[in-house]
Order: C-alpha cells, then sequence, then structure tokens
C-alpha cells in the first residue's frame, strides 16, 4: 500500500488560497518508492479553511528499467492512477482502439488515466465532427465513443499498456494489484 512506502517529510503552508482567497495551502510533500525501486515525489495542495485540493507527481530518480507496465482499470478509483509517459513510451488501451506513439516531437507527459480519456475523446469527437455523413467509419467511431463514455465514467473495463524500451515511464496505480511490470529482457532490446 501507499502508506506503507511513503513516508510524508515535509509540511509547510506557504500561498493564498486561489479557490477561498481566505485560506492559505498547505503543501505536503511525500516520496513514494514505485515497485521497481525508483522514488517519486507526490507534492499534495490543501486548503486549510475551503475544500481546495490538488497534487503532482514527479520523479526523482530514472527508471531504467525498460519493459512493459500493465494497468487494469475496471472502476472509477483506477481512473485516478497516475501515468507519466516518456518520450520513447508507447501507450495503449487495446479495448478503445487508442494508441499514443513516440515520435520525435512525442512529449512527456504526466496524467492520470481520466486524464488521458479526456484528450482522447476531445480527438475522436473532432475527427468524427469532420467525417461526412454517409461515411462507413461513423459507425465505428460511434461505438468507440460510447464505449469511451462510459469508461470515463469507470463503467468500462479496460487495459493500460505502456512499452517502454527506453525507461522512464512510470504508472502509479490506485490499487496495486491490478498493476503489473514485465522486465524487458536483453535480446528482446536488439
Ligand atoms: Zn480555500
Amino acid at each position: 500500500m501507499l502508506s506503507e512506502k511513503s513516508k510524508i517529510n515535509e509540511v509547510n503552508y506557504s500561498f493564498k488560497c486561489p479557490s477561498c482567497d481566505k485560506g492559505m495551502i498547505k503543501i505536503l510533500k511525500t516520496t513514494y518508492d514505485v515497485p521497481d525501486g525508483d522514488k517519486m515525489l507526490l507534492i499534495k495542495f490543501e486548503c486549510n479553511i475551503c475544500n481546495f485540493s490538488n497534487n503532482d507527481v514527479i520523479p526523482l530518480t530514472t527508471n531504467n528499467t525498460p519493459g512493459i507496465m500493465t494497468l487494469r482499470v475496471s472502476n472509477e478509483n483506477d481512473l485516478k492512477s497516475k501515468i507519466y509517459r516518456s518520450p520513447v513510451g508507447k501507450l495503449e488501451i487495446p479495448e478503445l482502439e487508442l494508441f499514443v506513439v513516440p515520435g520525435p516531437r512525442a512529449d512527456f507527459y504526466y496524467t492520470n488515466v481520466e486524464g488521458i480519456l479526456f484528450r482522447f475523446e476531445n480527438a475522436v469527437s473532432i475527427y468524427r465532427k469532420n467525417l461526412e455523413k454517409d461515411d462507413d467509419e461513423l459507425e465505428d467511431i460511434d461505438k468507440i465513443l460510447h464505449d469511451l463514455h462510459k469508461a470515463m465514467k469507470g463503467e468500462f473495463k479496460f487495459t493500460l499498456i505502456i512499452t517502454d524500451t527506453g525507461g522512464g515511464s512510470y504508472i502509479i496505480p490506485k490499487d496495486e494489484s491490478k498493476y503489473s511490470f514485465q522486465k524487458f529482457e536483453q535480446k528482446e532490446l536488439n
């Protein structure tokens, strides 16, 4: 569990709450040991008066272990799992026909599963708008959108896979029992 592996090592107050403008934002920094031996810094911002809160994740060490990370997503809680894809990481959700492949201008990004679905929904909706009304693809696109909307509510089970040949990508699962990491053998990289 997160609580066993992480330690809160700093709490401080620094700025005024952007939401209520009265409270002070408390910053909690927690280091978290990723199952494969690396460290992440989790930063949580919390207002001491209203319920405003936000959080962010920063890798403290570089994960140099190339491999395949797999996360099973089957409920709303799993959607909050943190995702960090390095520029060489390939991200896919086969059940939703979603693929993010590495490329020369592929950017690093941090988000959670929900954030990935949201970006994808946006892209698919734009794509759909540009199709002709009698396009054969419409039926497929509508099926994807339908499943995607269910997925965004945690009502559609899917698998999120990151294949990283260079290391550097992370998944921080909400439920560790749904996460697995398969290390590449050296011969697979050549
Ligand atoms: Zn506040």
